[in-house]
């Protein structure tokens, strides 16, 4: 019977227990600051440029880069060239689209 579990220059007493403040709790529920009067549809998520309501964007056409929880909009075409090194996305697209019109 072989047992390989050495610690390996952990000093004796080496208490094996991750300390609280490690996890951090991690607020993903409701955002605490709602946006206020936006005047903008969204920001671009490379340059922080606002996209207007009804304004030209592209999406990346790449999945990952689509998910509910990690949405990215580019303002140009250079933005989104700018993000394809990030993602390391084997063959890059991207789609266009026309933001919603202002609410109200
Ligand atoms: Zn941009
Ligand atoms: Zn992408």
């Amino acid at each position: 019977m072989t047992v390989t579990l050495s610690l390996v220059g952990a000093p004796a007493g080496w208490a094996c227990r991750p300390s609280r403040s490690f996890l951090v709790r991690i607020a993903g529920m409701s955002e605490p600051n709602p946006p206020e009067r936006s005047t903008y549809w969204q920001k671009c998520s490379v340059c922080k440029k606002p996209i207007p309501f009804g304004g030209a964007y592209l999406k990346c056409a790449i999945s990952t880069c689509n998910r509910k929880s990690f949405q990215l909009w580019f303002c140009s075409d250079s933005c989104w060239d700018a993000h394809n090194p990030d993602q390391n996305h084997r063959h890059p697209s991207y789609t266009e689209h026309v933001a919603p019109r202002a609410p109200g």
